[in-house]
């Protein structure tokens, strides 16, 4: 290990310093040093379509995508997620000036960041935060507002979310379904968001990335209500909908000049990525209807089955609308801090999960919320419950 410093500054940067190592990484970690059930990290243990899978195989074969693709995506791609908008949304997207591939959704999120945001900018954003939001908005100079999503429901306070605006605020990052709360905005709470973003002139980032794993209600992209298009960028990834974590294909959606502004800092970014797996993600984003709601209904299946189980093991559970997770609480064990708890709890019954609290910067607000991802075959959940009930 070499000095944490030189001339006397740390190495890190102001900027990223007490950003650490996410606690995916650190929990994942733990997992694998005790081999404990990994319900921390949001990624499947079984990966996506075998005709997807294929098809990035066939693609390698066959000399696609293995230099260079084009800056902003194959053109496959771009007109595989335009039709996928309109199918899904109504939404009209010209796929030459109004999509942007990226590598996953992580680094559209950091390139709009990067792209639309001066230093001393605020951007308000539903805490708990997924960890990327903070380390970005940093990254830009930007500072952080949260808007505290509270238990039982998570759903954001409007007035409290009115009262943040102030005349530096240039940005609202979204997040629907809500990553790690389960909290999915209806379509009056998305208006009530619209109204103030034009009321305001603020732009919006929307990070979608569950769009299809959606168990109550519906998704309900913010771009297509009135006065929205020209301000907003929405973000998805092929990650989660395929079951395909590793691949790390993702894209932003909007407006030719907003994508345009994104994709300057995305060139410097990455470049390109992901080459082959493109031309695969373009075949599972033409997939019939079927998959995607056999997919829901699996998942939502699977949710249930967590849910019963962490029940029966004394937690409060706070059952999601959407997304791999479910938000628990441990006061009922009389624990106080999520943190230690997560820490012990491989080693006292073999399981781990992820503590909210890291993702609030309210300490207090999360302070006993623990997510368990319920996006593992049905007998590792059985078995996880199973080793929970042993808490007591
Ligand atoms: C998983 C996840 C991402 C990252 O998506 P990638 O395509 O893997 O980069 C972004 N946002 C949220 C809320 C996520 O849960």
């Amino acid at each position: 290990m070499g000095s944490l410093e030189t001339s006397g500054r740390p190495l890190l940067n102001r900027r990223l310093a007490g950003l650490g190592t996410t606690i995916f990484a650190e929990m994942s970690a733990l997992a694998t040093a005790t081999g404990a059930i990994n319900l921390g990290q949001g990624f499947p243990d079984t990966d996506g379509p075998e005709a997807v899978r294929e098809a990035a195989v066939r693609a390698i074969r066959e000399g696609h995508g293995n230099q260079y693709p084009p800056g902003p995506g194959i053109p496959e791609l771009r007109a595989a997620i335009a039709d996928h908008q309109r199918h899904r949304y109504g939404l009209e997207l010209d796929p030459d000036t109004d999509v942007l591939v990226t590598a996953g959704a992580t680094e559209a999120i950091a390139a709009s960041m990067l792209a639309l945001l001066e230093p001393g900018d605020e951007v308000i954003a539903f805490e708990p935060f997924y960890d990327s939001y903070a380390a970005c908005i940093a990254m830009a100079g930007a500072t952080r507002v949260p808007l505290t999503l509270r238990a039982p429901t998570f759903r954001p306070d409007l007035d409290e979310l009115r009262g943040k605006i102030t005349d530096r605020t240039r940005l609202l990052l979204l997040n629907t379904p809500h990553n790690p709360t389960g909290m999915v905005l209806t379509p009056d709470e998305l208006a009530a968001i619209a109204a103030l973003a034009v009321e305001h002139d603020l732009l919006v980032v929307t990070d979608e990335v569950y769009e299809h794993l959606v168990y109550e209600g519906a998704h309900h992209p913010i771009a297509a209500l009135p006065g929205m298009r020209e301000r907003t960028v929405s973000i998805s990834s092929a990650g989660k909908t395929f079951s395909l974590t590793g691949w790390k294909v993702g894209w932003a959606m909007g407006d030719a000049p907003l994508v345009a502004a994104v994709r300057t800092a995305k060139q410097f970014l990455t470049y390109v990525s992901s080459g082959p797996f493109q031309y695969a993600v373009a075949e599972a984003l033409r997939l019939p209807d079927a998959y995607f709601a056999g997919l829901r209904a699996d998942l939502r299946r699977k949710r249930d089955l967590l849910a019963d189980g962490l029940r029966a093991a004394g937690f409060e559970v706070y059952p999601p609308d959407g997304t791999y997770f479910i938000t628990t609480d441990i006061a009922p064990f009389g624990e106080k801090d999520a943190y230690a708890f997560c820490r012990a709890l491989p080693a006292r019954c073999g399981v781990v999960a992820v503590p909210n609290s890291v993702f609030y910067d309210d300490p207090e607000a999360g302070r006993t919320q623990v997510r368990f991802a319920f996006c593992k075959r049905d007998d590792v959940l059985a078995e996880a419950a199973d080793r929970l009930r042993g808490l007591g």
